[in-house]
């Protein structure tokens, strides 16, 4: 057979030519603005030459900080396929942290929304390795540039360059794109995807059993470009022909459903937080959504109460997936077995699902023992396979955090059970474990619990220190605006779920649960609000100490 490289620059040519016609759409809050794959295949050309005119070369970074929309995608399809690295840029983390990503990963240019200038300004005097900032849909000159710094209009600057670009095929190992993790512990670390590994994930996302993705569909990318690439669904566009629907900076449900009605998505991504939100908007104002063939929910577990109302109240499939930036991100996605009915088929579904046929997975228990996939063992998961990081990146070849990584395998972090036919159940993140009297009770768990009763919108558990069992949980809850259920009727009604020692104790009823850059609980802080005494808690009576 044939040595041909795998290339993001192959996948670019398919769109603008076989896929001429599929659309990339951006949504500005009351209308539309399209994009055909062939017009993408133009600008990306027109944005290859100017970054090049720039004095970009091959492996040189070229950072983003925008929203999901028509430019960030043009983005996504030019730099790769010129030989440079992609780089989203988290617009949500703290400035110190984007400061220290954008140095680390030495960006050399970065294409800025205009919108987001305010947030970047005060950021580029200290990004040391920037010369130029390219301002997207918005005035160049509201942007003032430090010493060394260079800005462009978009427009202006593509305008004048011809749309032909030579896209070379580069050595398929070479980094086509990176993402720094949110940092939710320690400071965000970098994985760099190679155009192997991004051509093999996207014919995984296409795959039936991973997203489906084809030309008859039109994806609604909620998932932010800077959370691991967007689950990789822009590549799997290129590749497949998918239309895309990009809603910019209106991610509140009121707008996304707004867009929904009008450009009416067969497919839609995003964390669980946003469903939550985009649940409540549909109660107070009902609206038909059983246009999406599949909405496909990952980033933390998805409670299944918010599945079944999907399914049962709106008629919309819900397909739970797991994954992590180091993982490209698709590891595994809950499609059940084909001979699955009632319960069983439920069982599966609110499962973290089954991994692809390229991806290998082992539990190790404490003493790194392998743990048997009889459904029941539990131990941390461990993965590996050509789209699975091998290690941090790193500019100067120093390892970061090597022991996330050994024998090939990567250390998740996550902890679960695995059945014979290879189904994946998390119970939690290591870190997020409570560990009462020397047992386990997943915080997943006791969340999934507390979110299915009624009244309750949101519900985060973590554990906090106690004298006779170590740790105990506590339970942060959001109420909805007419529910007034108290700690002892919620407590009450897990009764029957779970062992009496594992029922919670402490209560706290909150506004909202924080969250992290890309949307998930953020636990950390939790953690930290409870030790400043800042949680107003209701203490129940405990279990009897031993
Ligand atoms: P960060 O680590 O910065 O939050 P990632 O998105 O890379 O960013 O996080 C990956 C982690 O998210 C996984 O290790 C796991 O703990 C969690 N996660 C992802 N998908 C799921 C899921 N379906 N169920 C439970 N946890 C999940």
């Amino acid at each position: 057979m044939q040595d041909e490289p795998l290339s993001l620059a192959t996948l670019l040519r398919h769109a603008m030519t076989a896929k001429a016609d599929s659309e990339v759409t951006t949504w500005t809050g009351s209308e539309v603005r399209r994009m055909t794959y062939a017009e993408v295949g133009r600008q990306s050309g027109r944005l290859a030459n100017a970054l090049r005119a720039l004095g970009v070369e091959q492996t040189d970074r070229v950072a983003t900080f925008m929203w999901n929309n028509n430019e960030h995608f043009v983005a996504y399809a030019a730099v790769p396929a010129m030989g440079c690295v992609l780089h989203a840029l988290n617009i949500r983390l703290f400035p110190e942290q984007l400061t220290y990503v954008a140095n680390h990963a030495q960006d050399k240019v970065v294409i800025v929304d205009g919108s987001l200038v305010p947030l970047f300004g005060p950021l580029l005097p200290a990004l040391r390795s920037v010369q130029h900032v390219i301002v997207a849909n918005g005035d160049p000159s509201a942007l003032e540039a430090p010493a060394g710094v260079t800005v462009h209009g978009y427009d202006e600057l593509l305008g004048t360059q011809s749309e032909e670009f030579d896209f070379p095929v580069v050595d398929e190992r070479m980094a086509a794109a990176m993402c720094y993790t949110s940092g939710t512990t320690g400071e965000p670390k970098g994985v760099a995807y190679s155009h192997r590994s991004s051509v093999l994930h996207s014919m995984q996302v296409c795959t039936t059993d991973g997203m489906a993705l084809s030309e008859r569909d039109r994806a609604l990318v909620i998932v932010p470009m800077f959370h691991a690439n967007a689950w990789g669904i822009p590549y799997a566009a290129l590749m497949s022909g998918a239309s895309l629907l990009m809603p910019d900076r209106f991610l509140q449900p009121a707008p996304l459903l707004e867009m929904m009605a009008a450009e009416q998505p067969t497919f839609a991504a995003a964390v669980p937080t946003i469903w939550t939100g985009v649940l409540g908007q549909l109660a107070a104002h009902p609206q038909d959504i059983t246009h999406l063939r599949e909405v496909i929910i990952g980033g933390s577990a998805v409670p299944p109460s918010m599945m079944k109302a999907f399914d049962e109240e709106h008629g919309v499939r819900v397909v739970h997936a797991w994954g992590m930036t180091e993982t490209s991100p698709l590891g595994s996605v809950a499609h059940p077995p084909a001979r699955s009915s009632g319960d069983a088929e439920w069982e599966y579904r609110i499962s973290q699902g089954q991994f692809g046929a390229s991806v290998q997975a082992r539990l190790l228990d404490d003493e790194g023992n392998v743990v048997p996939h009889d459904g029941e063992s539990l131990g941390e998961l461990e993965v590996k396979g050509p789209w699975i990081a091998s290690s941090y990146y790193s500019p100067d070849d120093t390892a970061v955090e090597p022991e996330k990584f050994h024998d090939g395998w990567l250390r998740t972090g996550d902890v679960g059970r695995i059945t014979p036919n290879g189904y994946l159940t998390l119970v939690d993140r290591s870190k997020d474990v409570i560990k009462s009297g020397g047992e386990w009770i997943s915080s997943v768990d006791l969340e999934n619990a507390v979110m299915a009763l009624p009244g309750v919108v949101e519900a985060a558990v973590i554990g906090v220190p106690d004298d006779a069992w170590d740790e105990r949980p506590l339970v942060a809850v959001v109420l909805g605006e007419h529910a007034n259920a108290d700690a002892e009727a919620l407590r009450t009604a897990l009764a029957d779920r779970f062992a009496k020692w594992q029922l919670p104790e402490h209560w706290a009823f909150i506004d909202e649960v924080p969250k992290t850059s890309v949307g998930k609980f953020n636990k950390k802080a939790l953690r930290a609000q409870y030790a400043d005494g800042q949680l107003d808690v209701v203490e129940l009576e405990g279990p009897t100490p031993r």
